[in-house]
């Protein structure tokens, strides 16, 4: 068992990773408030853990809900659906909800959280190698609203996240890669020793090697934890985590969110942020290489689709929300493992790199 804290001050929390999900009792438990429990998941992950998440809970009043599967019902419907379970369950302020699932299901049941009572207790499971390193961590919350993702939504921090490998397990390869993305992401940005450390350890990653699985995700983890502490509403430091991100959320855009993973844009996202920072020659040809090697070990893109013109990346960089006046914001690294936020970025480097 390995663990470390979010240091937020008096909403501060602990992020438990472990082998087997055997602790689930010991170190969940401790985190529950009243005798009430909701666990939220989704029709895919909801039977294969049911039975280990009910052992760990046979001293609590435990009910189960089971949103459909999928990105798009990341909705206000879907969170209306639980708000009236919750109130038919008789659930009350003292009740604590249990996110069970990868990013979307804890997206939606951290903003039912925020805002059911005016804010009740959760506990982020997250089973996705995703929602470990990043939507699990650091207390944003959201539904998507048909003009935009992530578009309704809260800060609002968990009381607890629960990190078992086991859930690695059964989670489709497809999918282990698009968290693979977010992991090189961080070392990319943040920490060139753990870029070092994937690029040695490719085989031992593909074999889902459980202590060099828990070495990465609790890295993951510190990185994300420490910008979060210090910057918890993304005023500052905290964009540098969208590194890859403005180039991803354009391909995702142009292409119709879920034809692409978001994994997926983000790992050709940061080859195109890696060639505009070649472009300005703060990295070199060898370190772009590098990138793009470590992406192709898991198979992960490593260009946007051919068939977008450097118009159609600009015409959804505009849309994004981070957008500020009409300034299209980019995080480039500055070095192997050192990303900085530019707002001067031209169109004829675009051109240039696209
Ligand atoms: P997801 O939640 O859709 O999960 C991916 C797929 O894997 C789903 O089909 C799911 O049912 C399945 N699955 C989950 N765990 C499994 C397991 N252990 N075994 C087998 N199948 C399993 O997608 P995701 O990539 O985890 O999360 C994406 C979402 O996270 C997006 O909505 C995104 O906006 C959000 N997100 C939020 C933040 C944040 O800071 N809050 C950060 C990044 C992403
Ligand atoms: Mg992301």
């Amino acid at each position: 068992m390995k663990s470390l804290e979010v240091n937020l001050g008096d909403h501060s929390y602990p992020i438990y990773i472990e082998k087997d999900g055997n602790s689930l009792s010991s170190f969940l438990c401790p985190h529950i408030k009243g005798q009430r429990v909701v666990v939220i998941s989704n029709t895919t992950v909801l039977p294969i853990f049911k039975s280990q998440i009910a052992l760990a809970l046979t001293d609590f009043d435990v009910s189960y809900y089971e949103m459909a599967d999928g990105e798009a019902n990341k909705t206000l419907e879907t969170y209306h659906d639980i708000m009236t379970f919750l109130l038919e369950q008789g659930a009350a302020r003292d009740v604590t909800l249990i996110a069970l699932g990868g990013g979307v299901v804890g997206d939606i049941c951290g903003f039912v959280a925020a805002t059911f009572m005016r804010g009740v207790n959760f506990i982020q499971v997250p089973t996705t190698l995703l929602s470990q390193v990043d939507s699990s961590v650091g207390g944003k919350t959201a539904v998507n609203h048909p003009l935009g993702k992530n578009m309704i939504g809260a800060f609002y921090q968990p009381q607890a996240v629960f990190i078992s490998m086991n859930s690695l397990k059964t989670l489709p390869k497809r999918e282990f890669a698009a968290g693979m993305a977010e992991v090189i992401k961080y070392g990319i940005l943040a920490d060139r020793d753990l870029f070092e450390y994937l690029e040695n350890n490719i085989a031992a990653i593909q074999q889902m090697d459980d202590d060099v699985m828990a070495y990465i995700i609790h890295r993951c983890c510190e990185i994300k934890a420490e910008i979060v502490a210090e910057d918890e509403k993304e005023q500052g430091r905290r964009a540098l985590l969208n590194l890859g991100h403005t180039f991803g959320h354009a391909i995702e855009a142009e292409q119709g969110y879920g034809n692409w993973l978001h994994g997926e844009a983000v790992a050709a996202g940061m080859v195109q942020a890696c060639q505009l920072a070649r472009l300005r020659g703060w990295i070199n040809e060898s370190d772009v290489s590098r990138v793009i090697t470590l992406l192709n070990a898991f198979d992960l893109p490593t260009s946007g689709p051919d068939s977008m013109s450097c118009d159609d990346y600009i015409k959804h960089m505009k849309k994004d929300k981070k957008v500020k006046a009409s300034t299209i914001r980019f995080i480039l690294p500055k070095q192997l493992g050192q990303a900085i936020l530019v707002s001067d970025v031209t169109e004829s480097e675009l051109q240039t790199i696209l």
